[in-house]
């Protein structure tokens, strides 16, 4: 890997501490804008708070000519212009809501010989609808005056992503036509593999592998697996040169060793508030906070009964118009008027408040991607932060059924991506044993060793590893009790539609009005589970989709609002059924 020359580091160097006012960088800062400077194109995979926006900035402001920064939120993009301008560095951005006037000296200062600004910040929809916009890039670009296009929140040109935006897909296509021989750069906090790849192929990009540097997770899977699962397929028209497509690949691990990660189970909302009352009044008294909620509705109802408690909450959500919602954001950050945010995720990208204590979901959140990111937002400082999650199975259902009636018609892809985001999440919270630290990191595709967890330095061991000792014995082989599910599923599910609450009382051995009138009684797997308790049979079905070796059949039901699941044989099946080696452990810890 090549290194700038002594003269220009000198130059980077001088601008970094003089004009950023910092001292040291942070790990793989100094790769990147190094990487970036010498006209690479870069992919920045960092978790929040890691500094990813200087990775740009720095180069943007000793290159020649001008960086556009891509960015989905118009409230992020003002914070950033506005810090910017406090260091006295050149940016400016072009929101929908400006008027032409300012826009035409924004122009007209762009096409001058060397224009002042260093940075514009644009929205993606801008730069899809205005050709405006799109004469200038190309009258910059003809004359060599742009330095970088950088995306920020790369994850919103996938569609796997959790934040999706259609006109974020488009950029690809945008780089390709508008300045294909500009470098790029791309930044995101959350990447599953999958993910990764998809924003690779969007940005028509692939890694350079000889120059691909990750830190802090020696142990990721991927160094383990094959190129083939890391490079995207490229399509075969629409190509850039070689050279074009190659991109520099930095990586941290996305481990956060001040969260302590812990599940409740949530037998109802009111006594989870209740819990959540106790627990700030007791040990976040005067801290700042977030309890993400589903709906609109319960942050309005959350909030008002933290207040009635004495804590000083408040509401934030997109129902909320935009003075109100930016004054309580203020509040929150600025003052000690507001400490704890009650909010759904539209309180999200852009939050950099360092001293938030703790983060907590009442509600399951739509993916374990969000929940990372959601969560992440504790603890920016490096200080100890909890990250507690309420679950039960009706929060399950319900997003599902929220899922069907929006996507399964209308976006088949979408709607199975969706469904299995929550199963993924689902079973994050479901599982009793393995170490919640281990398994977010599992899905971003490291390694990660749970006695690290155990041992952790700044005590935040998670709630599964805090009681691994006690509960371990109860992980047990429940082949033979998967095996009688699974046949039993195989012989009525032909037929008839059961719901893994009605499979489980078959199971379970019960003789309740629905079993007698169907006559479930004299089925074969009738009460061979009865030696388990209730939930975990369910646990047990809901680990078994999760497997692969039964499927739900999502269908709504329309005078209830609700939405069953009919169970079903999974793709797995024929494995379990045709081969006797397949094992499958399991923990039966009913502690709900
Ligand atoms: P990200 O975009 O990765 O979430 P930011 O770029 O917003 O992170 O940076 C988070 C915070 O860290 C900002 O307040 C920023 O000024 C600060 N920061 C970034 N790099 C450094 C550094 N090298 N030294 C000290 N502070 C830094």
């Amino acid at each position: 890997f090549r290194l700038l020359n002594y003269e220009h580091t000198n130059e980077m160097l001088k601008k970094f501490r003089n004009s950023f006012g910092l001292k040291s960088f942070r790990p793989q800062q100094f790769e990147a804008v190094n990487a970036a400077l010498l006209g690479l194109n870069v992919f920045i995979l960092m978790p929040t708070g890691g500094g990813k926006s200087l990775c740009y900035q720095l180069p943007a402001v000793i290159s020649k000519g001008v960086t556009f920064v891509v960015s989905p939120l118009k409230s992020l993009i003002i914070d950033q212009v506005q810090k910017l301008n406090a260091l006295g560095l050149n940016a400016c951005h072009m929101l929908s809501d400006v008027d032409s006037s300012d826009f035409d000296q924004i122009y007209q200062e762009l096409v001058k010989q060397e224009s002042k600004f260093k940075l514009v910040y644009i929205t993606p929809e801008k730069l899809n609808n205005s050709n405006k916009l799109r004469n200038v890039i190309l009258n910059l670009y003809n004359r060599g005056m742009i330095s970088r296009l950088v995306i920020d929140e790369a994850h919103c040109v996938s569609q796997w992503g959790h934040d999706f935006r259609t006109d974020y897909k488009k950029m690809g296509e945008l780089r390709s036509t508008l300045m294909p021989n500009v470098p790029c750069m791309l930044l995101t906090a959350t990447a599953t593999p999958r993910v990764r790849n998809d924003i690779l192929m969007q940005m028509k990009l692939r890694i350079s592998e000889e120059s691909s540097y990750t830190s802090g997770n020696e142990n990721r899977l991927e160094s383990k697996l094959s190129n083939r699962v890391y490079l995207p397929l490229i399509p075969s028209s629409n190509q850039l040169p070689p050279n074009n497509q190659k991109c520099v690949f930095f990586m941290q691990s996305f481990n956060r060793e001040n969260l302590q990660y812990k599940v409740e189970y949530k037998t109802s909302n009111s006594a989870a508030l209740e819990k959540i009352s106790e627990l700030i009044k007791s040990r976040f008294q005067n801290k700042s906070g977030i309890v993400y909620c589903i709906s609109r509705n319960e942050c309005e109802q959350v909030s008002e009964y933290l207040k009635k408690n004495g804590i000083r909450a408040l509401p934030y959500h997109a129902g909320m118009d935009d003075k109100t919602r930016h004054d309580t954001q203020y509040k929150w950050t600025n003052s000690n008027e507001c400490k704890v945010v009650c909010a759904t995720i539209a309180f999200g990208m852009g939050i950099d408040k360092p001293d938030v204590c703790f983060v907590i979901h009442l509600s399951l959140p739509k993916s374990l991607e969000g929940f990372y990111q959601e969560s992440g937002r504790a603890g920016r400082d490096g200080r100890k932060a909890l990250c507690l999650l309420f679950y039960n199975n009706q929060d399950r259902q319900k997003w599902l059924r929220i899922i069907s009636t929006e996507y399964n018609n209308r976006n088949p892809s979408a709607y199975e991506t969706h469904v299995e985001n929550i199963r993924r999440i689902a079973q994050y919270c479901d599982n009793r044993i393995d170490c919640r630290r281990a398994q977010i990191l599992e899905y971003f595709g490291e390694i990660f060793d749970r006695g690290k967890c155990i041992e952790s330095k700044m005590n935040t061991i998670c709630d599964n590893c805090e009681l691994f000792e006690e509960k371990k014995s109860r992980i047990l082989d429940v082949t033979d009790k998967a095996l009688i599910i699974i046949k039993g599923v195989q012989k009525v599910c032909h037929n008839e539609d059961f719901t893994i609450a009605h499979l489980a009382d078959i199971l379970k051995g019960f003789q309740n009005s629905k079993i007698i009138e169907k006559c479930h009684n004299s089925l074969d797997m009738h009460s061979k589970l009865s030696d388990l308790k209730k939930n975990d049979i369910e646990r047990l079905i809901r680990r078994l989709i999760f497997m692969g070796y039964l499927k739900e059949e999502l269908k709504i039901l329309k005078h209830s609002d609700t939405v069953a699941s009919y169970i079903r044989l999974g793709p797995n099946a024929s494995k379990i059924l045709n081969n006797s080696t397949i094992k499958i452990q399991f923990e039966l810890i009913d502690d709900s």
